[in-house]
């Protein structure tokens, strides 16, 4: 339930956004009947090479969410040596179809900044399906000045200025054409495509809800918890989301765990050369 004094009371619900979310889950779940289908005519390598298609374009996107718009862009926990890399995390990122950067960092600062005050875009105090999902729904543009380094940052801009053909291609084209090399174009399509994208949205607004209301409280954030067992679908995001809310520019979620594994891509990229000065700070209850 919207806090009385909410800003989202005085915004208009967006009827295209309603359709597409609509139209994602109702093609994740013709990716499902595919699947069951695929499975009773006997097609097992093919379903199986789609799943892993499909699995590993998640974790990869996933990973241009945690790693690039979260900890990169909207925090700036560490520095990136070379554009070309920021192109390929953008590019996946696009394919998540989660807005541009600009929006996402913009609107995940006030989600810091105003924490679970009326600033806040995706608070759980104004309801779990708020902060879930509904809070797109509305679809309030960003403020000019919000996030002044993202809206002259030339990749972002490139990423404005390219966004539906680079995410149509890097969420459904990708998918299509690899899975039509074992046959299975419209497995490709349906499942490494809308179902995959279901899924990713999910695991991303789970952060948003799940994380703020169930799970230890070891940092003393209001709702923020830490919540490992969900480490694996949000590569790490919520393995201590309330740590991450008292130390925001860590590029770390929680430090050494298993679970945080945007830490770990972090760490690997920081040894290729890639990314450099990752910024840490300590906490007694780490
Ligand atoms: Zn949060
Ligand atoms: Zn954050």
């Amino acid at each position: 339930m919207l806090r009385a004094e909410s800003p989202y009371r005085a915004a208009h619900i967006q009827p295209r956004l309603i359709a597409w979310f609509t139209m994602v889950h109702i093609l994740a779940l013709a990716g499902l009947v595919h699947l069951v289908q695929m499975l009773v005519a006997g097609f097992y390598a093919s379903t199986l090479a789609t799943l892993t298609l499909a699995t590993t374009l998640f974790f990869l996107r996933h990973l241009s969410i945690t790693v690039g718009a979260h900890r990169y862009y909207s925090h700036r926990s560490f520095k990136v040596s070379n554009p070309f890399v920021e192109y390929v995390m953008v590019t996946l990122f696009t394919g998540c179809f989660q807005h541009d950067v600009l929006f996402w960092g913009a609107k995940h600062r006030d989600h810091h900044r105003f924490s679970d005050k009326l600033g806040d875009p995706y608070s759980v105090k104004d309801g779990a399906g708020h902060a879930h999902t509904w809070w797109i729904f509305y679809d309030i543009p960003v403020k000019p000045g919000t996030a002044p380094d993202l809206e002259v940052n030339p990749v972002v801009q490139w990423q404005r200025r390219h966004y539906l053909k680079i995410a149509i291609a890097v969420a459904f084209v990708v998918p299509t054409a690899l899975a039509a090399l074992w046959s299975d174009a419209l497995g490709g399509f349906l499942v490494a495509g809308w179902l995959c994208l279901a899924v990713q949205y999910h695991a991303t607004w789970c952060i948003n809800s799940v994380a703020h209301l169930w799970g230890e409280r070891r940092y003393g954030h209001p709702t923020a918890r830490s919540l490992p067992m969900l480490g694996i679908p949000t590569v790490g995001e919520s393995t201590a989301h309330d740590r991450h809310h008292k130390w925001p520019r860590d590029y770390r979620i929680l430090p050494g765990s298993i679970w945080d594994i945007g830490q770990w891509a972090i760490l690997l990229g920081a040894k290729l050369g890639v990314f450099y000065d990752l910024k840490t700070f300590s906490d007694p209850a780490d």
